[in-house]
């Protein structure tokens, strides 16, 4: 299998964890042996790989804005006012790869996959390159 995907992701919220999982697994069906790689080309957003738990992800999201608060006097925010969101970007990866095999990404029991907003509400796109047979 070759090619590449887009998933459309529409946040509401300038700060958002969204789990992308199930419209990854889409692309996935009928690869028997290969990997998944989830990659965004955006500077303000991420991936990660945690559990979907409502608790957990309002604790991420806590972690974060307190290891990066708003407004703390970033250079970047003298020509664009959202370093903090990119800061947070950097802090996790613009992709994740994932083990496919017999057409399901091998994921653990409580694993999935999210897109991390840190400065929407924005439409955001994630692309995914399956490679195997
Ligand atoms: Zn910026």
């Amino acid at each position: 299998m070759r090619g590449m995907s887009t998933i459309e992701i529409v946040t509401k919220k300038d700060v958002e964890l969204v789990d992308i999982t199930d419209s990854v697994e889409k692309f996935v069906q009928g690869v028997k042996d290969g990997v998944c790689i989830v990659y965004t080309r955006h500077t303000t957003g991420a991936l990660f790989i945690n559990e979907n738990e409502n608790g957990l992800k309002q604790d991420i999201l806590g972690l974060l804005e307190k290891l990066v608060p708003k407004d703390a006097g970033y250079h970047h925010d003298k020509i664009d006012n959202n370093a903090h969101a990119h800061l947070r970007a950097t802090l996790l990866s613009p992709s994740v790869s994932i083990p496919v095999e017999n057409g399901k990404l091998v994921l653990g029991t409580w694993q999935r996959v999210f897109f991390a907003e840190f400065d929407g509400p924005r439409r955001r796109r994630v692309i995914v390159k399956v490679i195997g047979e």
